[in-house]
């Protein structure tokens, strides 16, 4: 008999638990449509989430970031792994549990016009899934609160998304989470789509509202500077796998593994006073995650790549006190 797992909320227990992920996408030719090779977005993720924890998700595009955000919500059935919410693993669960612990997920989108349907009100936009799924008579006070806490007028309730600028609909897609009161929002290239200037007011909202709401937070962004600004830790993703985790002060100020500080070399820094760093200079594109090279992902692009680089795939190891990385400069030598 199958035992029925405990979902577990202890503040030291993970909001997000992700374990070995794969998302191997099949790829078909041919008349008979027979699969010919796999796309390896995802390839072996593993991270945590703690109550009230900002974990940030960065990489160039095509690196398998926004899948990864896309798996959590079960909208890919996974090739393997696992992912537990408060303990509770959602690919083994029913359809009401996994409705449930949707209702508890939320997600922000990179284009809100595209996500909120244009011939639906911003009341219905931001209160229909709340009515729902909690048959609240008073919905409608609800929407009016969340609209509020995103900086929106209770009179914008009436109006279609097209009346709001690009910074506004993102608040819309904000409130629409905010409203089912998540324990994890999951905010994919979020704010990408915003010129710079909104970009700091949406993420300063961002970052108000999860402290005052305490939820936890995986914020999948391409730009550095970006998530530096909200996250507490950061995962470096590259061809389908994280390279680097780490405090967001320890990846910044200490990057380990040879992309992390190729990738913040390329930030640019207006700040005086910032400790002088060498450049890493990202060469090249990133290779297809078809066939992604063999050894380390990253070989082809690595400045500092050894011969070993080429056939050995580095482990990830804890190079500092949770400080973790995958590079053959750190942790011991293959065959040692
Ligand atoms: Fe560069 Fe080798 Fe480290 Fe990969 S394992 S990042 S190729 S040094």
């Amino acid at each position: 008999m199958a035992v029925q797992e405990e979902e577990t909320t202890a503040a030291d227990q993970p909001v997000l638990d992700v374990r070995d992920l794969k998302m191997h996408f099949p790829l078909r030719a041919g008349l008979l449509k027979r699969v010919a090779n796999f796309v390896y977005a995802v390839d072996g993720v593993s991270f945590k989430i703690m109550p009230g924890e900002t974990l940030g998700l960065v990489g160039e595009s095509g690196c398998g970031k926004s899948t990864v955000g896309r798996v959590l919500l079960k909208l890919y059935e996974p090739t393997a792994g696992e992912v537990r919410f408060h303990g509770r693993n959602i690919f083994a669960v029913d359809e009401a549990e996994l409705n449930r612990i949707r209702q508890r997920i939320q997600i922000i989108f990179q284009d809100p016009f595209a996500s909120l349907n244009p011939r639906m009100r911003v009341k219905e936009l931001v209160g229909e899934a709340y009515r729902v799924h909690t048959g609240d008579k008073d919905w409608e006070k609800n929407v009016e609160q969340v609209l509020k806490k995103v900086g929106l007028q209770p009179e914008h309730m009436q109006r279609y998304p097209h009346e709001f600028s690009g910074g506004q609909r993102q608040r819309i897609g904000i409130a629409r989470a905010l409203a089912m009161s998540p324990q994890l929002i999951i905010a994919d290239e979020a704010v990408s789509a915003l010129d710079v200037s909104i970009q700091a007011q949406v993420i300063n909202l961002l970052d108000s509202l999860k402290e005052e709401f305490g939820f936890s937070f995986l914020f999948i962004s391409h730009d550095l500077s970006v998530v530096e600004h909200i996250a507490d830790r950061v995962a470096v993703m590259y061809l389908g796998k994280i390279v680097e985790m780490a405090s967001d002060r320890n990846l910044y100020q200490t990057p380990l593994h040879p992309y992390t500080d190729a990738l913040i070399a390329a930030v640019p820094r207006a700040e005086a006073g910032r400790r002088a760093r060498r450049k890493t200079i990202l060469r090249g594109d990133v290779p297809s995650p078809v066939n992604p090279p063999s050894g380390c992902r990253f070989h082809t692009r690595c400045p500092k790549a050894m011969d070993h680089c080429r056939v050995e795939e580095p482990t990830m190891i804890e190079a500092r006190p949770d400080h973790w990385v995958a590079c053959h400069l750190h942790g011991p030598m293959p065959h040692d």
